[in-house]
């Protein structure tokens, strides 16, 4: 007999919710369940933060009541925080109500997550991201970066990594992040041959990102950059919804069509209720290998108009530099490779001002922050 959702909720109404004698399907716990062609299984449990700690044996719970099924394939369960109000994909009849939807729950050990994304690819989100995670290295905290573009993971190339993670224990499936320049770091692209080719549906994605954000042992990090995938779909939106963002950074070219594109990234944000620290403009403006000047080739500034009339900040400008591409491609990022190049000291700023805003915010609730430079 095939799974299906029925069985599935049948299998988790046999689960008993904590502190009273209903079970975690009558309690409104359970969220929408996936079940894929060949068994796999996701859904989310909805937890109050506070408890977040115990909420873990009751997933494990949950995920061995589902593994229990004839015919379940893989089974991820994810740990969501509720926001008040809001509506709802309880299978409960008489679930609280909600408005905002589902907040994922922290990641224990991690302070802060911020999202590094762009509207499209090819704009130096990669880049920018490993650069910035390093920036956070050199004002002394404790920093993760999480690949979470699978369907083409940067990591690898960017940090000069090529060694397979360990576990961080035997008989357990927490995988040790690999380190490279202060930095602990998770992608993909750590686990398998970088031409074979991935075809990933919808809750292969989320499953996958929920394994390298959970079941990876981080330890105590002050900051967790996640690199997103390119682009604004429904991949970048789960993900933006189901990962315990602090906030996140687009970046963007110069050019309009960047811009355009930048702006549904934040427009997917505020969707989603997570803040927005600012704009990031790469390759701002080409410095010359040769004269050391600086050409504004794409009509610079556009991104900084652009963040003032979206009433986003704008975290700094990085230029196109032959040497930031050389770096980047050996796997020395520029930050530690040149740290006195003009790059280097633009995202250690942006680094600076991003983390200068997270601890402002810090316990702030995660709504759309706008504000109006002079
Ligand atoms: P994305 O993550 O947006 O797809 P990447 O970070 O992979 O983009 O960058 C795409 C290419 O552009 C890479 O080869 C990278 O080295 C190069 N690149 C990114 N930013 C710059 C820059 N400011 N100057 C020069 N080359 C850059």
């Amino acid at each position: 007999m095939a799974i299906t959702k029925e069985t599935v909720l049948q299998a988790l109404s046999r689960v008993h919710a904590p502190d009273g004698p209903e079970n975690i399907v009558t309690r409104g716990l359970v969220s929408e369940i996936l079940v894929s062609a060949n068994g796999d299984v996701i859904f989310a449990l909805t937890a109050d933060p506070a408890r977040a700690a115990h909420m873990e044996p009751l997933r494990k719970a949950a995920e061995a009541a589902v593994k229990a099924i004839p015919g379940a394939g893989k089974v991820t369960v994810a740990l969501t925080a509720e926001r008040a109000g809001g509506h709802s994909h309880s299978h409960a009849p008489a679930a609280p109500k909600r408005t905002a939807g589902p907040r994922a729950i922290g990641v224990p050990g991690v302070k802060h997550i911020i999202a590094v994304a762009s509207g499209k690819g090819g704009v130096g989100k990669s880049t920018v991201a490993v650069n910035l995670a390093l920036g956070f290295v050199k004002l002394g905290l404790k920093v993760g970066i999480l690949d979470a573009d699978i369907y083409g993971p940067s990591m690898p190339k960017l940090l000069g990594i090529n060694r397979r993670p360990e576990l961080a224990a035997p008989n357990t499936k927490t995988l040790k992040p690999l380190e490279r320049h202060g930095l602990k770091a998770m992608s993909m692209g750590f686990m398998v041959d970088e031409d074979t080719p991935m075809v990933w549906r919808g809750p292969m994605v989320m499953g996958a990102l929920t394994q390298m954000l959970r079941e990876v042992a981080w330890g105590d990090l002050d900051i967790l950059v996640v690199d997103m995938p390119p682009g604004t779909g429904d991949v970048q939106l789960t993900i933006s919804q189901q990962t315990p963002l602090a906030g996140a950074v687009v970046v963007s070219t110069p050019q309009d069509l960047a811009l355009a594109d930048a702006r549904k990234g934040l427009a997917m944000f505020r969707k989603v209720e997570v803040p927005i620290f600012g704009i990031i403009e790469n390759m701002s403006y080409f410095i010359c290998g040769k004269c050391d000047e600086r050409h504004e080739i794409f009509g610079h500034g556009g991104a900084k108009a652009e963040a003032k009339r979206l009433g986003v900040p704008f975290l700094g400008e990085i230029p196109l530099e032959a040497a930031l591409r050389k770096h980047s491609d050996e796997g020395e990022p520029i930050v530690v490779s040149a740290p006195d190049s003009t790059s280097a000291k633009a995202f250690c700023a942006i680094a600076a001002q991003v983390w200068g805003e997270i601890e402002a915010g810090a316990g702030a609730p995660a709504a759309p922050r706008i504000i109006i430079e002079d």
